[in-house]
Formats: C-alpha cells, structure tokens, sequence
C-alpha cells in the first residue's frame, strides 16, 4: 500500500510533538478511566478478570476506530490537503482564500486536531463540511467553528441528529455493552431532539469554490441516511467519509441501527468510482493514493456488497430463511474482504430484515409469547435444569458453543441461578471469542463474559 509522506520540516514541528503527548493524553485518559474501574471493582471484592476483559474491550475499540501508526500525526496528503488521524479523522483544505475542514472527530480528539493542523495553516476556517452526523465526524464542530464559518451537511442530518439524540439512553447502554467502556447513560430519560450543526444543508448536490477549488459535495447515502461525499476536480481527491473502510461495512450494527440499505452503499461508491480519484480519503485509517488501487478496493467493496445483496434477495424468493441464509452465503474468492469491522452474516440478516421486517412467516412468532416461554416444559420432561445443563457444556466440549448456549438459555429459564448452566454459559462465550476475527463480535462476548462472571458471583453469596 502507498504510504502518504508524513511532513518532516516546517512550523509543524512543535505541532507533531505536542500531538503526539494530546494523542497520548487521549488513551491514557481511557486507560485511566478503565483500570481506576478496575481497581474499584477488585477493591470491591468483584473477579479482576472481568476488569481485564474490559481492558481487553478497550483495545478492541481502539481497533473498530482504527488507530494506527499515524495516530497523532499530521500527514500532507497533497500541497493543499492534511490529515490529523485518531478516533476520527480531520481533515484540511487549505486555500489562498481560507480553508476548509471536512469532519471534526471526537470532540476529545478535535482539540488536538486542531493545533496540529493550524501549525501547518491557521488561515480562517471557511467551511466545515460534515461527511455524516455520527459523533466520531462532528465532536469537534464547537472547537473548530469560528464566527462566519460555514456548515455543511446534507439536509437529513437534522432527523439523524435527533434519531440519535431521541434513543441516547438505549445507545449508551448498547454502547457501553459492545465497547466495554463508558456506560454512563444520558442525563435525559430519551425522545429530546439533537443538536443541528449546520447552517447549510442540500439535498442531492451542493458546490461551491474557495481559492481556485471546486468542492463539490454530493449526497451518498450508506454508513447513514445523511452520508456526503466531497469531490474536488481540481486535486483528484474524494472525500468519501465511511462509507469505505478497510472492512466489509457494517449494513447492520449490533449496537443498534436503522437498516444501512446496501444498494445505496453499491450507488455511492459507484459515484466515487466515477470520479477516477487519485486520492481517497475516508473518515477512519489512512489516505488511499494512486487511482488503480483506489479502484481496486472501491470495485472490490461495491461488488462484495452487490454480491451479498444479490445472494440475500434470491435466497429470499427461493423460500430461505434468514438462518440459513446467514450460514450458506460466502463471498467469492475474487471479492474477499476482511470481516473484522462488519460481518457478512450480520449483513445479510440486516438486508433480510430490512426489506421486510422482523415476521418470519411462522404464525407462532405473531404473539408477544416468545419460545423461551416454553422452555421450562422442556427442561421439565428432559429431567431437570442440571441435565440441560449438562448437555449444554458437552456441546461446548464437543465444539458446538452457540447451541450449547441456547441449551444454557432452556435451563436458566427453568432454574434462573444455575451454576452448571451458567457455567456452560460463560465457557461458550469465551469457546467463540477464542476463534472470533471480528472486534464487535468480540465486544459482546466479552460483555457476555462480564455478565456471566457477575452471576455466578452473586450466586456463589447466595
Ligand atoms: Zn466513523
């Protein structure tokens, strides 16, 4: 892969020593924050395991973030285009006539953002453009904003913004489960709407120059329904958010989310196909150059999802289920991607459930009576919680965690403290995070874990 030349001269020197310490600033602050809950937990006489799972947690999202080697950094993609990385990236635009910042990162990030990429150009901030309104690209609006500075998202923005804000409890507690940190749930009790951040919208293209630069600025509906995409003729560059990572997307996240509707991620990157960019520059990990590998990835990106997609809604009119759907579609060969971010099995279920929603076509399921109702009738003629339990850890012995955790599920439904069946619980979850290549995957078996850990704690002073 073509690495960008990170600046060695110039006034940015002393910009790149203190990002590297706000850099540094950052992860010790969560590491702090983490190992003080740690202590406070083991201090509390709670297994120091589940804090080291958490641990564990954080550095598996440090990964879903993408930190890498040009954390901290300033890199100069271009004569006129620099890059801050982190949880998040910024980047700058500059021009004779000011510049231009596109997505802010995490307002914890953004104020070392800010002073690394003004050692370079502290020119005014004309514009900040907005590639969509998830916190990790607009945390840093506040810090970057200057009176007569322009913002620019596309016009769905404002009901992503209070979609986000109207659900806040449900997403900390969903975040905090799948990142294994944080979890302070929102001060208001939920249904308040969000902070609008900008001050120009559009709806399918809006264009303006700086500078002797056209930016042009197009909707491109995928990571969100508000997703832009900026393309700037003049430098070749494209500025395509995240809707390209170095991962199959996440169409559907665990954390929560409307369906990310897989056509309009092929249609997006197809524009920024059309493009033929020489730079691509996506809202996490570095800077593509060169427009035969940016080709070779976005082709590669679009017809994996365009493949899955194809793959789901045939199997759907051939009667399958979601289930089996999930098991039985692989990429081909020639569109292998990493599944370390999003999962094709969760894709597939996201774009299943998508199109027509949670009823599974069984007449049993209508009813607000789900099968775990029934499971104590079952463990009752199959001779009791411990039998159930008991086969659940031979299955995990014999390499089949997932059922032996629908086993566990039967028994604890009947006998809610039971130590086997917890047990059983506890080794399926650690069974596949031992074989998981996938960080969200991971998250939550690790929160299985701490919730396990937990029961069998409070079961063990009962
Ligand atoms: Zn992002």
């Amino acid at each position: 892969m073509f690495r960008i030349p990170t600046l060695q001269n110039g006034p940015h020197r002393n910009g790149r020593s203190q990002a590297r310490k706000a850099a540094l600033a950052v992860v010790v602050a969560v590491l702090c924050t983490t190992i003080v809950s740690i202590k406070a937990e083991t201090a509390r006489g709670q297994d120091k395991t589940s804090g080291f799972s958490r641990l564990s947690a954080l550095t598996n999202a440090l990964t879903l973030f993408r930190v890498d080697s040009s954390f901290g950094k300033t890199v100069k993609v271009h004569d006129s285009i620099y890059q801050a990385s982190g949880l998040g990236n910024t980047f700058m635009v500059t021009t004779d006539e000011g510049n231009v910042i596109i997505d802010t990162s995490l307002s914890q990030m953004a104020p070392m953002h800010k002073r690394v990429l003004q050692a370079v150009d502290d020119s005014p901030v004309k514009y900040i453009i907005l590639t969509h309104g998830h916190v990790d690209h607009t945390g840093g609006v506040d810090i970057w904003k200057e009176k007569e500075t322009q913002v620019i998202a596309q016009q769905n923005s404002s009901e992503f913004m209070h979609y986000q804000s109207r659900l806040a409890p449900f997403f900390a507690s969903r975040n905090a489960a799948q990142y294994g940190v944080g979890g302070a749930a929102k001060k208001h009790s939920g249904n308040e709407g969000g902070k609008i951040l900008a001050t120009i919208t559009f709806d399918k293209k809006y264009e303006f120059k700086l500078g002797g630069l056209t930016f042009e600025i197009y909707h491109t509906p995928g990571e969100t329904s508000d997703h832009l995409s900026v393309w700037i003729p003049e430098l070749k560059a494209a500025f395509v958010g995240d809707n390209y990572y170095r991962s199959f997307p996440n169409l559907y996240t665990l954390r929560g989310t409307k369906p990310r509707w897989a056509l309009d991620y092929v249609d997006s990157l197809g524009k920024v196909l059309d493009w033929k960019p020489e730079f691509m520059l996506p809202g996490h990990g570095p800077a593509l150059s060169g427009n035969e590998e940016i080709t070779q990835k976005l082709t590669r990106q679009r017809d994996a999802i365009l493949y899955v997609h194809d793959a789901t809604v045939q199997g759907m009119n051939n009667g399958k289920s979601v289930h089996a759907l999930m098991r039985e579609i692989k990429l081909p060969e020639h569109l292998q991607v990493s599944e370390h971010y999003g999962s094709v099995a969760w894709g597939v279920r996201g774009i299943y459930q998508g199109y027509v929603g949670w009823f599974d076509g069984d007449p049993a399921t209508m009813y607000a009576t789900p099968p775990s109702e029934a499971y104590p009738e079952i463990v009752a003629l199959a001779g009791g919680a411990e039998r159930v339990a008991d086969r659940a850890a031979k299955l995990v012995r014999d390499g089949h965690p997932v059922q032996a955790l629908h086993l566990a599920d039967m028994a604890l439904a009947s006998d809610h403290n039971n130590v086997r069946a917890l047990q059983a619980r506890l080794d399926a979850f650690k069974a596949l995070q031992s074989v998981s290549v996938n960080a969200i995957e991971k998250g939550w078996l690790s929160h299985g874990i701490r919730g396990i850990k937990q029961r069998l704690e409070t079961v063990s002073k009962l």
